[in-house]
């Protein structure tokens, strides 16, 4: 419908950007989402995929067609920050929670059985989808009440709640725009994440790129805590939480349909 899916091309050095060891391809946005150059002293807090602003844009003002007021709650993030976001749970400085809102008793819990309850809702660092820039987590503040905050836990998107009519209205539309919920439900691994989008032409390109190799090394040379554990679990851990997302998606099949008979067409 909108989107020229196949014209999207990851530059840059992709090994990097897949393990969020750069940010060459981030394009940082001011804070109010507006797509346009930030000022070199402000200092730059969201940031998506250069090869995704477009896209984003698209996105936002189709949702405001229909009244919603589309919002990044977080974009790019690089190992270092998650790999913060992943010691300090570990540690039990930041709470770990259930699918339900409660924190997560890590004092008798195995390095494992912690590594199992992070999972849940954060990546491991080097295997989030947030190093690509091409995945965000989205919310709509016009459907919050005055002095309510958004948490990013299910109930809020889930019938009745805040932002019930933006998760309806992604779940119809977001593939017109060339985006996808790889969280759709759980799957045995990461929770249902109704809030999370990836742009799909993007997604796939890291996606294919992805090697447990790359990612066992470099949190081989890594301060993270719990390392020996993941490493001795990685390939669990890639089939649980990395590799089983969402594949079914329409524009997914779509655009990769294209490309084959495109190069079909080329090389044929
Ligand atoms: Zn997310």
């Amino acid at each position: 419908m909108i989107m020229p899916k196949e014209n999207v091309i990851v530059l840059g050095d992709i090994d990097k950007q897949l393990l969020g060891l750069t940010d060459q391809h981030i394009h940082y946005l001011t804070n109010d989402n507006a797509v346009r150059a930030v000022q070199a002293s402000s200092k730059p807090q969201m940031g998506i995929h250069q090869q995704m602003c477009t896209a984003f844009e698209t996105l936002r003002q189709g949702a405001e067609t229909v009244g919603l007021e589309l919002k990044i709650a977080s974009g790019f993030r690089s190992f270092d920050r998650q790999l913060q976001i992943w010691n300090n749970k570990f540690i039990g400085n930041t709470a770990i929670k259930k699918t339900n809102g409660e924190t997560v008793d890590i004092s008798r819990l195995s390095d494992w059985q912690i590594i199992e309850a992070i999972l849940l809702y954060s990546a491991l660092p080097g295997a989030s989808r947030h190093h690509w820039g091409c995945d965000i987590d989205v919310y709509a503040p016009n459907l919050l009440a005055s002095g309510e905050s958004l948490q990013l836990e299910p109930w809020e998107y889930q019938e009745s709640g805040p932002m019930e009519k933006l998760s309806t209205w992604l779940t119809q539309h977001a593939a017109d725009f060339g985006f996808y919920l790889p969280y759709d439900c759980y799957r045995g691994g990461v929770a249902e994440e109704p809030w999370h989008l990836s742009f799909a032409p993007l997604a796939k390109q890291y996606q294919a790129t992805f090697t447990l190799k790359a990612l066992h090394d470099c949190l081989l040379n890594s301060d993270i805590a719990g390392k020996a554990v993941i490493i001795d679990n990685l390939t669990e851990i890639a089939q649980r939480y990395i590799n089983n997302t969402n594949t079914s998606d329409l524009s997914l099949i779509q655009s990769h349909q294209k490309l084959t008979k495109q190069n079909r067409t080329t090389h044929g």
